[in-house]
């Protein structure tokens, strides 16, 4: 073995890594229940205001400017929950989800709100990075709902 991973600067840098792939675990599966949750919640939403049964799904939408109704109300409680909506920064990384998996998948949900690159592929929290998954619970402000102190 190399000498310099002997050291104990390198022994608390291992730490470090086995803390991070720790918090990671724990906060993907977070926010797996989280996303779950939201769309529960959505659809719940959904109902009450426009009368959308929870048991209409849909699987054809992919055009933004020609969703139904139902994908459309998804989507606009979407750009609703993200931190940045107002912000000239981002709003929901759209070129991340499949949409027409909302009614199937709720990681696509969750996927709008991470980081535009790198994540479209990522098809569940547990294939996500630290980065995504921190972000996702970060900029969708639903998930305040799941914390104490205020994000
Ligand atoms: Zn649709």
């Amino acid at each position: 073995m190399e000498k310099r991973l002997l050291t104990k600067e390198a022994h608390n840098w291992l730490k470090c890594m086995i803390a991070t792939y720790t918090t990671r675990d724990v906060i993907a599966q977070l926010a797996e229940l989280g996303f779950n949750t939201f769309y529960t919640d959505i659809r719940k939403d959904m109902l009450a205001q426009h009368g959308i049964l929870e048991t209409t799904t849909c699987s054809s939408c992919s055009d933004p400017s020609q969703q139904c109704r139902l994908c459309s109300e998804i989507g606009n409680r979407i750009w609703k929950y993200h931190r940045f909506k107002r912000t000239h920064l981002k709003g929901p990384s759209w070129i991340n989800t499949d949409m027409t998996k909302w009614c199937s998948d709720s990681w696509e949900l969750a996927k709008c709100y991470m980081p535009p690159t790198g994540y479209k592929d990522k098809p569940s929290a547990d294939k996500t990075d630290f980065n995504g998954i921190i972000g996702a619970l970060f900029n969708c402000i639903w998930m305040q709902n799941y914390f104490t102190n205020d994000l």
